[in-house]
């Protein structure tokens, strides 16, 4: 049985992209936090199917949360790197990206003890033309990166084409670097979104499942992606477009039981485990090969 990726984003309701435009970084003090709550609903919930996850949080929250850093690591989860404060890499100099890398990595290793491996970019947006925010990753010391969204977007904000789909090593000139994509779904030749967020909020159930059995059946684990704030159904309301509306608010009720029936579906553990057995078979393998029964 192979066993796939639960990620969770750690970033609080009011960081999320989308609502960039009305809500001020320096604005950020003055919301209320509601993200100690909704970790603790998603740590029941994988300690109830005894899965694994990797947390891939903001430093402006683990800053503010140590308490709830820890309780993730105590509970036997990863903790990766979001970025410090939730900038877009399409939005950042390399200077900047790299201190934003570095200053998490660095914060959330002093809190837990633990070396982190792994990055996501905020809004998947490692895009083509960005390549040099991965070198970065590796001169920073980072070992995985979950950044590219293997499909193509309207508007390009996200999306990086032509990236393969499973878990790979990048030929990066300056060192190794492994790639552990969001999962897709293959459906009439074509590569759609279906790793988890709004997709699994919004569209029918089957979507993910599909898309996840399909991982199965090439023989690799796929990608699930969640944010705390998508099983707070309070969560207090922002002032936003009619589409925003729907893809941040819309389905948050359902979440927390889709999420047990995926937990009962699949067998879920950390990405460290899979960027693990990618290291023990060398660099030059492009495939990694699946993890099997890793909880045990
Ligand atoms: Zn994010």
């Amino acid at each position: 049985m192979i066993a796939h990726h639960f990620t969770i984003d750690l970033e609080e309701y009011f960081q999320v992209s989308a609502f960039a435009s009305r809500v001020a970084r320096c604005d950020w003090e003055r919301f209320e936090s509601r993200v100690n709550r909704e970790v603790g609903r998603l740590l029941e919930l994988l300690a109830q199917h005894n899965a694994r996850a990797t947390f891939f949080v903001l430093g402006w929250v683990a800053q503010r949360q140590a308490g709830l850093i820890r309780a993730i690591v105590r509970a036997g989860h990863e903790i990766a790197s979001h970025g410090w404060d939730h900038a877009r890499v399409t939005d950042q100099t390399r200077s900047q990206f790299r201190q934003s890398v570095r200053r998490t990595k660095d914060v959330l290793e002093d809190m837990t003890g633990v070396s982190v491996l792994g990055f996501r970019a905020p809004s998947f947006s490692i895009v083509p033309g960005r390549e040099w925010a991965l070198d970065i990753l590796v001169e920073e010391g980072y070992r995985y990166d979950s950044s590219l969204f293997p499909v193509r977007r309207p508007g390009g904000s996200y999306g990086y084409p032509g990236g393969w789909p499973d878990p790979h090593w990048l030929a990066r000139g300056i060192g190794p670097l492994a790639e552990i994509p969001p999962t897709t779904l293959r459906w009439c030749g074509l590569r759609l979104p279906a790793g988890g967020g709004a997709y699994f909020r919004l569209l029918p159930y089957g979507l993910v499942r599909t898309a996840l059995r399909q991982c199965e059946r090439r023989g690799v684990p796929g990608t699930f992606y969640i944010h705390p704030w998508e099983l707070d159904p309070a969560q207090p309301r922002l002032r936003v477009s009619w589409l925003t509306r729907v893809r941040h608010y819309g389905g948050l009720r359902r979440t927390a039981q889709r999420l047990d029936r995926l937990l009962a579906d699949f067998r879920f553990i950390a990405v460290r485990d899979t960027v693990a057995a990618l290291s023990a078979v060398g660099p030059a393998v492009k495939h990694v090969p699946p993890v099997q029964s890793a909880v045990a």
